[in-house]
């Protein structure tokens, strides 16, 4: 168990069972008939942490915008009945009121309020001198510093109790996922932040039930701390999110199946044949150096004779066949042929960098 897990949430029966950490609820609280039943079954496979949008932000008007302070007596009738804690989204200073007021144990700051600086502020200034669990959404678009921010903003007026969720990015074009994962962002916000605990929402990044299991494993694979997933008695009937909602007995089957990771490696054989094996990825690393140095040294060549000649450091023609050969040579050698794709990207951008240096000498 990680040990900043324990301090987000110093709930001993939450902490003291097997991993992972899995906090799960529906996406919004309907009616306390959902409620109930929902958290009933969901006590049933294990789940000792809800969550339930009580004040729901929503893309566009005219849809269910939450029960509001209506459900508040709803979940503290199912947290006294069914012994849970029970987690919420706050976006104003009044709804952390409420909340406090209603012993609400952990809170949560969604997606479109961590965008906004104003709104984290406010939360953070109504929070002043409570140290309630806060967990912070990456904000909807992909900007590390505006997470980072958050965190900075509550850490400020003294709060202690903080995890980062990570519910994935608004796109254009992504056909798989609601909302794109960018994996690597979570991960530079571990690197910079180690000990902030880092929990994935798989539901809100896959919007659709059948991916929800495969983006939980990869994100216990890159060792997050916990996983909040949304989950209804009757999905097909929720109010919000239906497509993306499962049944807690099939929350419960998804969570049998998930492999927890090992943090390190622990056998001396194996920290043996690790080191063998990273020995021999520094050499390869050395050689795809010099090869690029020796490719730019060429290229630059080339800078030279067009100078000479008068001639455009872009050559599209040229371009267009490196674009088109590159990731076909990739996939023989059993490369992914888009990563070569944007691996050449990059190379043609510091190629054309460096003949326009020369020409312009
Ligand atoms: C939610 O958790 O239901 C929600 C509104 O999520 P997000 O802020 O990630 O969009
Ligand atoms: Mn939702």
């Amino acid at each position: 168990m990680n040990p900043s897990m324990t301090n987000l949430f110093p709930f001993p029966e939450f902490n003291s069972k097997k991993t992972p950490r899995v906090i799960a609820g529906p996406c919004s609280v309907e009616t306390p008939e959902q409620l109930d039943t929902t958290v009933e079954n969901l006590v049933k496979v294990g789940i000792r942490m809800i969550r339930g949008g009580v004040w729901k932000p929503r893309t566009r008007p005219n849809g269910f915008e939450g029960i509001g302070s209506l459900a508040l007596p709803w979940i503290q009738e199912v947290k006294k009945k069914h012994g849970v804690r029970f987690a919420i989204e706050v976006a104003t200073g009044n709804h952390v009121e409420e909340a406090l007021k209603a012993g609400i144990d952990v809170l949560w700051i969604g997606a479109r309020s961590t965008v906004n600086p104003f709104t984290v502020q406010e939360i953070a200034e109504s929070l002043k001198g409570v140290d309630i669990p806060v967990m912070i959404k990456n904000p909807v678009n992909p900007d590390l510093g505006l997470w980072l921010g958050a965190f900075e903003r509550l850490e400020s007026v003294g709060l202690t109790r903080l995890g980062a969720i990570h519910r994935g990015f608004s796109n254009y074009r992504d056909t798989t996922h609601r909302n794109s994962p960018m994996w690597q962002i979570p991960i530079e916000f571990r690197t910079i932040r180690p000990e902030i605990p880092m929990i994935n929402d798989p539901s809100h990044i896959s919007g659709r039930r059948d991916l929800v299991a495969s983006i939980a494993q990869k994100a216990l694979d890159l060792n997050f701390d916990g996983l909040m997933i949304e989950s209804h008695f009757q999905p097909d009937a929720a109010w919000t999110d239906a497509a993306q909602q499962l049944t807690p007995e099939v929350l419960g089957e998804l969570i049998g199946k998930l492999k927890t990771r090992k943090v390190h490696f622990e056998a001396p054989e194996t920290l043996h044949q690790l080191e063998e094996i990273r020995q021999q990825i520094d050499e390869a690393d050395r050689e795809i150096l010099e090869a690029f140095a020796r490719r730019m040294h060429l290229v630059e060549k080339i800078g030279a004779y067009k100078k000479l000649n008068n001639v455009a450091a872009f050559q599209r023609e040229r371009w267009q066949e490196v674009f088109q050969s590159r990731p076909e040579w990739g996939k023989k050698l059993g490369l992914n042929s888009e990563t070569v794709e944007e691996i050449y990207r990059i190379i043609h951008q510091e190629s054309i960098r460096r003949q326009t240096e020369i020409l312009d000498q």
